[in-house]
């Protein structure tokens, strides 16, 4: 007899888990149905800031999958209809189409929740008042386009001024994206220094960066209100002391996972508010009973280097948590891991990357540890294009084994740290490292790679017993 798999939520875990579902099992012995209440499937947010930077031209070169394209692997997608409710005692969701308000129940034999994350969206004064942007979805991106394009037919070429609030990987693309767009910009920013995923000592050298390349860096401020002008469009932003003229404003605040049905259904939650999964993405505890799972940044994951639950909200783990489950639940057998927490980003030509703990991770674990820092170069010191590069590094004390790496410099930063990624996961000591049989010819790295370099001073480190 065949089986009901239904989706909640249509985008990178939800679809991944649906279509990998259906490679392995055929239309006649699984039914699938998803719900998504946006207006779009299998779409790329990661997206948005170069769409709204001008170097992706198309809205559509963002969406990987249509929902006719899902249709015809034989996946019900439906569209603009909500899940307001999942009685996991009777395995059923209610859902809300969004045009009409007609509710219905449907049965599931499996579930898969894949509602993503919220953004936050402080509650002050002005928030809501136009000229003041999200950019979650491509519905946000297209509004926020809607605005500068607005902007731009009533003559306001000159002196646009855009200010940012929040200065993580999403705030500092969008700052990127608006500087392309020839907007003056400010961004606001709660901690000291941009990239809280960064130690402040690296977050410094984007500031700095940041503020080279025209960017006004506001730190350690709190924005109190949006004020809005005589049109009730938004003018400024203000802190406790300061106002910041804004034409518009973008908030990449950070977000949350969205998991309030879950939470109303009696489903566990971490200390994060994200789902908590065993190792095959399927939902822990009684109330679950075995059928539902979930993924993306609805979840919490294992942190592989601190041995703690975090909540981190990246597409790369969207995608894997929808293969894995779609593998489970098509009768295959997948697992997750967990993640060392390896993310990179770029603001104009400055390339950010992290992967394991920063320090404060690193003593909220109870590890002892030393850090080292180099300055290298991208490509041999003599060759032409050679960009200096930061590296810094975390190993444990004692032991010398890799805990975190991080990296700030031009091009060819970013992706190195890819190198330290597989080191983490791997547990290997810096003395390992040091070995690397990385490739080497002076376009691409200086003899000694940048992250050999680290490796080679943390051993030092490790042997000098610690700072
Ligand atoms: C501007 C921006 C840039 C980013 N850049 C990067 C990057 O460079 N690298 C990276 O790895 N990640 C990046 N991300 C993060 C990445 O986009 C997310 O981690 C990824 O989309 C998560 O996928 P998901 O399927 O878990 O959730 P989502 O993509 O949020 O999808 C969840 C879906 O569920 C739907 N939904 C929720 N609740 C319900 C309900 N009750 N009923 C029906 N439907 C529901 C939502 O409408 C949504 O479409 C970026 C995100 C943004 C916003």
């Amino acid at each position: 007899m065949s089986e009901r798999l239904v989706v909640i939520g249509g985008d990178a875990a939800g679809m991944s888990a649906a279509s990998q579902a259906r490679r392995l099992r055929k239309p006649g012995e699984l039914e699938i149905v998803a719900f998504e209440r946006g207006s779009f499937t299998s779409f790329s947010a990661c997206g948005i800031p170069y769409w709204v930077g001008g170097d992706v031209e198309e809205r559509d070169d963002l969406i990987a999958r249509t929902p006719e394209a899902h249709r015809e692997r034989a996946i019900d997608v439906r569209m603009r209809t909500e899940v307001v409710e999942i009685d996991p005692r009777e395995r059923r969701v209610r859902s809300r189409d969004l045009a009409s308000g007609a509710e219905e129940w449907t049965a599931y034999d499996k579930l898969v929740i894949a509602t993503g994350a919220r953004p936050l969206r402080p509650d002050l004064p002005g928030i809501d008042a136009p000229g003041v942007h999200g950019v979650q979805t491509l519905d946000d991106g297209q509004a926020l386009l809607d605005t500068l394009a607005e902007m731009e037919t009533a003559g306001k070429a000159e002196g646009r001024r855009a200010v940012v609030i929040g200065a993580g990987y999403i705030g500092v693309e969008m700052a990127e994206a608006l500087v392309h767009r020839g907007y003056e910009v400010t961004v606001v920013n709660r901690g000291k220094e941009p990239m809280s995923t960064l130690d402040p000592d690296m977050g410094r050298l984007v500031h700095e960066a940041m503020t080279g390349m025209g960017i006004a860096m506001v730190n350690d401020a709190e924005v109190t209100k949006i004020l809005t002008g005589d049109d009730g469009r938004a003018r400024a932003v203000a802190t406790e002391d300061r106002e910041f003229p804004a034409d518009v404003v973008v908030l990449g605040i950070g977000v949350r996972p969205e998991t309030a049905l879950a939470r109303a259904a009696g489903l566990p939650l971490g200390e994060h508010g994200g789902l908590l999964t065993d190792l095959a993405m399927r939902v822990r505890g009684p109330v679950a009973d075995g059928a539902i799972w979930a993924g993306g940044d609805c979840v919490e994951v294992l942190d592989l280097v601190s041995g703690r639950e975090r909540h981190i909200a990246l597409g790369t783990h969207a995608n894997k948590h929808g293969q894995v489950i779609g593998s489970n639940v098509g009768g295959g057998y997948a697992t997750f891991p967990g993640v060392v927490g390896t993310a990179v980003s770029k603001v104009c030509d400055l390339e950010i990357a992290r992967t394991g703990l920063r320090e404060k991770d690193a003593r909220a674990a109870g590890l002892q540890y030393v850090t080292v820092t180099i300055e290298s170069t991208s490509r041999a010191g003599y060759y032409p294009g050679a960009a200096l590069m930061t590296v810094k590094m975390l190993a444990e004390r004692r032991t010398g084994r890799l805990l975190g790496t991080q990296i700030v410099g031009r091009e060819g930063a970013a992706k190195r740290v890819d190198v330290a990624a597989v080191a983490l996961t791997a547990r290997m000591t810096v003395e390992q490292m040091t070995a690397l049989d990385l490739g080497y010819a002076p376009p691409f790295s200086p003899v000694w790679d940048p992250v050999l370099v680290a490796a080679r001073k943390a051993v030092t480190a490790v042997r000098a017993g610690g700072a």
